[in-house]
């Protein structure tokens, strides 16, 4: 049986992201052009990925006596592919300096300040929230989630 492959593409505004200011975000993100199933450019809109990941950690949850939560390494990148239950918080705390983090696709971890010069609000299509940074994981997993890497 043939299996669809499925790409989570994020997009925003391009005069949201640029609240930031063109410094930050040439520093912290990859943007994209946006097309219609036209193949029309959509020159208010861009693509983002984050130059910087962090894993959002979530709560051990067990359902029916196994554990659902835990992470797994992609066999042909290395990746983290993790799952935990919201609400979510950072742990480690992310790396000093670091002002955007991509936390998954179309999720953006921001520093306060930058949140501030987003003001972002609430819709159907957006939400945020504040992120506590924790010492020590509420998962059962350890501090630093490690993979080998690919040979
Ligand atoms: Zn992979």
């Amino acid at each position: 049986m043939d299996s669809d492959l499925f790409l989570e593409v994020a997009f925003a505004r391009r005069d949201f992201l640029e609240r930031m200011g063109q410094d930050v975000i040439r520093e912290y993100l990859y943007l994209g052009e946006l097309r219609n199933c036209d193949g029309d450019l959509l020159k208010d809109w861009v693509t983002f990925r984050g130059k910087n990941r962090i894993i959002l950690r979530g709560r051990k949850r067990v359902h029916k006596g196994k554990t659902v939560t835990g992470y797994r390494c992609c066999d042909t990148c290395g990746a983290i592919m993790y799952h935990g239950e919201a609400p979510h918080y950072l742990c480690p705390a992310p790396p000093a300096g670091v002002r955007i983090l991509e936390g998954g696709a179309g999720t953006l971890v921001v520093t306060r300040d930058l949140f501030e010069k987003l003001s972002p609000k609430k819709s159907r299509d957006l939400d945020f929230y504040q992120l506590p940074v924790l010492e020590e994981p509420l998962d059962d997993l350890p501090v630093e989630l490690k993979c080998p890497k690919p040979a």
